[in-house]
């Protein structure tokens, strides 16, 4: 552990993770500054820090920063490493890490990391709740990319807890010594591009999560692809594989619709109670951690059947007069609303739409005509989808003004039995804050139509 007690350290962005961790950082009596490129000195945020004796510097990154002898950088994981301030730490060889580090550094817990381009907030929530199950001892926390700060957390636990870390690639290029006893590698493909340039570079980003781990640690890896599978024999850990299509039976698998845990049955994917083979692929990551971890399978089954999925993200939310219905106002892109539509198989009345970002909706037009018996569409793209729509031969089309009023509208266009789903293919910010507020609107919405109550 590095020793923090009069170090110079420099905080630079001030979100949730850069608040809590100068808190920290002063708490370990360091002598901390906080730099912003917003001009965020009359937040509250910064307020409190400041009457904490922490300096705040804000409204740009002033190179002449650097000439103050910092010793440590803790930078928010979307600054890019190109931003001059970054390459001036870089060229003065100042260590730079990310707030996860600092969070490993002070935890006792067991450390469990997830990392991947999808489903990680998923998965990271599925092992939570199993590995809280059958405890005879502490608890399981989430933290990290999931939206909870990992440095407050980190505080709170001792060595009996664990602590399960989503870790996004960005916040990887900032650990050091960061070390899970199990870490999880969903699967990789092409985003962030932007950031990392590369598809290499992103690789291996990725792969910093297993840097640390040894021949006592567990690498938990997504076998369906060639690449992810050659990958993993880069980890000293032992490496345990998952998967659905390119079958392996020394890990956590399906076969027939059915899950198992190396030779022992577990459930039926069927039952699994969030929809589509992503969810049963998030499933057997989830499955194969709880059992490292020494769960048994009834632990392992309540959580997969009652786990209603993460808020917005295909979120089961009640089943009312033979309908169920879903929301995941997450889906602010045409794949997210494709891969949300191929997870059900029953008649789907899609409620989609918002704003305007200049692209058509063409490459949804197989899903639709696959999945979808009608459509209520609002927000800016409503017509562009409208023409998708009839081209997929759909003929129950309908406007409405907001996902409030779409909801009775898509009500009336359904029958027994159907799936009424909330996916918009589209962003929330042409008439919602985000797609938070949208999604809490559509559920109160259903909530006040058919009497019942969101499940949890
Ligand atoms: P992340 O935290 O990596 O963004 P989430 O668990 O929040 O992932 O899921 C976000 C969306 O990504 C889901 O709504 C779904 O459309 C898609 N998704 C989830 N899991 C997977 C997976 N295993 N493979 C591919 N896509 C997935």
């Amino acid at each position: 552990v590095r020793k923090y007690e009069g170090k110079k350290v420099l905080v630079l962005g001030l979100a949730k993770s850069g608040y809590n961790a100068a808190k920290l950082l002063q708490k370990l009596g360091a002598e901390v500054t906080v730099n912003d490129k917003q001009n965020i000195e009359a937040s509250e945020d910064a307020q409190a820090l400041q009457r904490e004796g922490i300096r705040v510097v804000s409204g740009g990154h002033p190179l002449s920063l650097l000439d103050d002898g910092f010793e440590l950088v803790v930078k928010n994981p979307g600054i890019p490493y190109d931003n001059p301030i970054i390459a001036g730490a870089l060229t003065r060889d100042i260590p730079i890490i990310t707030e996860v580090e600092l969070a490993s550094e002070i935890s006792e817990a067991e450390l469990v990391a997830v990392t991947g381009s999808n489903g990680k907030t998923t998965t990271t929530t599925m092992i939570n709740r199993m590995l809280n199950q059958e405890r005879a001892v502490g608890e399981s926390r989430n933290a990290g990319n999931i939206g909870i700060p990992a440095s407050q957390v980190a505080q709170t636990l001792t060595k009996d807890d664990t602590l399960v870390m989503e870790v996004s690639s960005f916040m990887l290029l900032g650990i050091t010594e960061f070390h899970p006893h199990i870490a999880v590698l969903t699967n990789i493909f092409s985003n962030h591009l932007d950031y990392h340039k590369t598809r290499e570079a992103y690789v291996r980003a990725k792969m910093r999560i297993t840097m640390n781990q040894t021949a006592d640690d567990y690498f938990v890896v997504n076998f369906d692809d060639p690449e992810w599978r050659t990958l993993s024999q880069q980890s000293k850990a032992q490496v345990v594989p998952f998967s659905r299509i390119d079958v392996d039976e020394s890990g956590a698998f399906e076969r027939d619709g059915k899950l198992y845990w190396q030779n022992e049955y577990i459930m039926g994917a069927q039952d699994i109670k969030v929809p589509g083979d992503h969810n049963v692929e998030n499933a057997l990551a989830a499955i194969a951690v709880a059992k490292i971890e020494g769960k048994s399978n009834e632990a392992i089954t309540h959580v997969l059947t009652t786990f209603s999925g993460v808020r917005h993200r295909t979120q089961y939310v009640l089943t009312a007069e033979d309908r169920q219905y879903y929301n995941d106002s997450k889906a602010t892109d045409i794949e997210a609303t494709q891969m949300a539509l191929k997870g059900f198989k029953q008649p789907v009345v899609l409620l989609a739409g918002g704003l305007d970002r200049g692209y058509t909706f063409e490459k949804l037009v197989p899903s639709l005509r696959n999945h979808v018996k009608a459509v209520v569409l609002f927000g800016e793209t409503a017509q562009l989808l409208a023409e998708s729509a009839k081209q997929a031969g759909i003929e129950q089309i309908q406007f409405a003004d907001t996902v409030v009023d779409a909801v009775p509208a898509a009500y009336k266009l359904s029958a027994p039995g159907d799936v009424i789903l909330l996916s918009p293919a589209n962003a929330s910010w042409d008439q919602y804050p985000n797609f938070e507020v949208r999604g809490d609107e559509y559920i109160k919405a259903v909530e006040q139509l058919t009497g019942e109550k969101e499940e949890k």
